[in-house]
């Protein structure tokens, strides 16, 4: 990934701090989105700011995200206030032989925006299948839908991804010029979320075979804009 070409879509998504590590690229920040499988939602409201984990899903231009209806993070982020988003996805843990430079490898992005709730009935059915199929492709067809409660009981918002910006580390450390001829190990320990054998259910009716998208769950490398699962 690199930045040659692409501007950033406003002042405060420019990174200044390594800039060199910036990608603007509308493709490379939705292989970055597409490939995570959480996001932090961070915001504030009476005065108290929050970081809050949760599922999401990239449907074209914007992000889902979905929860209790009854839940105090989407009541207060439905209310049009500023949100900040951000994903990231750990690629490795760089070694260098100063205690200063070590650093991660990383692909991560900070989207700006406000949030709006999908109120309406099929839109929101989109929504919560677009959410399932991100997390494991394959499963919304397989799955009972849901009840005409559980839609009421859930609420759904988008967020545009529009300012947005991601930055990329890769590659081995960068150690101070004199510290190379130390006898100190250094490099990258490469890290992958890795997927292993699913587990059955211990009420699950014998007989039932676990689907493909299940066996072979596995993420796929940024670039190719979609994840696998088949
Ligand atoms: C796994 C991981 C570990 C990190 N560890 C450290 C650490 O230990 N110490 C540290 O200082 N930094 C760390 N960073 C980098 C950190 O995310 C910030 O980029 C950095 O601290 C500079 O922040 P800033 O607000 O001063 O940057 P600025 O360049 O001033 O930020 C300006 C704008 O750039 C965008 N931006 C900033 N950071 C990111 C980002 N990571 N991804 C996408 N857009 C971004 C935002 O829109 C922000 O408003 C880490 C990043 C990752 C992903």
């Amino acid at each position: 990934m690199e930045s040659a070409g692409a501007r950033p879509p406003s002042a405060r998504v420019t990174i200044k701090r390594m800039p060199e590590r910036a990608v603007y690229e509308r493709a490379a920040i939705d292989a970055i989105l597409d490939e995570g499988l959480i996001c932090h939602l961070g915001f504030v409201t009476e005065g108290q700011p929050w970081v809050i984990p949760t599922i999401y899903a990239r449907d074209g231009g914007r992000l889902l995200i979905h929860g209790s209806a009854a839940g105090r993070t989407l009541r207060a982020v439905q209310g049009g206030i500023p949100v900040c988003v951000t994903v990231t996805l750990l690629d490795g843990l760089v070694l260098a032989r100063s205690a200063y430079h070590h650093s991660m490898n990383y692909r991560s992005v900070v989207i700006v925006g406000t949030a709006t709730e999908i109120v309406e009935r099929e839109a929101k059915l989109a929504a919560m299948r677009s959410l399932v199929e991100h997390v494991v492709p394959g499963r919304w067809n397989d799955v009972r839908g849901p009840s005409e409660q559980e839609l009421r009981a859930t609420m759904v918002l988008s967020i545009p991804t529009a300012e947005a910006s991601a930055k990329v580390r890769v590659g081995p450390p960068g150690d101070a010029e004199e510290d190379y001829a130390l006898e100190t190990w250094a490099g990258v320990i490469p890290l992958t979320l890795e997927a292993h054998p699913p587990m059955a259910d211990p009420r699950l009716p014998a007989g039932i075979a676990p689907p493909n998208y299940a066996r072979f769950y596995r993420r796929v490398p940024a670039g190719n804009g979609k994840q696998a699962g088949r």
